[in-house]
């Protein structure tokens, strides 16, 4: 779409900081970072925000959410367990949707955020 931001980096027309890409996704890193670990995972086609998705893009949603873990793992954020099992590391997957939402990007995109930050333990 024309000028939208995100479709530009994924058309490569803008530089970015990629760390994967497919042949439906691209994710690379926000140029904001709120934390050690901030990935934005985007789908190379437009959708201007969660709402304009149907249960037809539902297999590419679950693309996405599937890929946030590996994604987050190879960024040194995954989840582990101890050796008693208990979990350590980890990381926030949110998608922002409208102004309400707080969304300033309008092209659908997953954030992946992780490491010590100050929303630990909160919602
Ligand atoms: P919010 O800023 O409230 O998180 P969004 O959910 O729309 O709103 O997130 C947009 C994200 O895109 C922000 O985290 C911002 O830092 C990031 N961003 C903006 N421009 C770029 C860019 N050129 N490259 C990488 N990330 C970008």
């Amino acid at each position: 779409m024309e000028n939208c931001l995100f479709c530009k980096i994924a058309e490569k027309k803008i530089p970015s900081a990629i760390v994967y890409e497919d042949e439906d996704l691209l994710a690379f890193k926000d140029i904001n970072p709120a934390a050690p670990v901030h990935l934005l995972l985007i789908p190379k086609k437009h959708f201007s925000t969660l709402s304009d998705c149907s249960a037809n893009e539902a297999p590419l949603l679950g693309k996405m959410l599937a890929l946030a873990p590996r994604l987050a793992e190879e960024a040194g954020c995954g989840v582990n367990y101890d050796a008693d099992g208990s979990p350590t590391g980890g990381y926030k997957t949110l998608i922002n949707s409208g102004p309400n939402g707080g969304q300033e990007v309008y092209h659908l995109h997953l954030h992946v955020i992780g490491g010590p930050h100050p929303w630990r333990g909160q919602r």
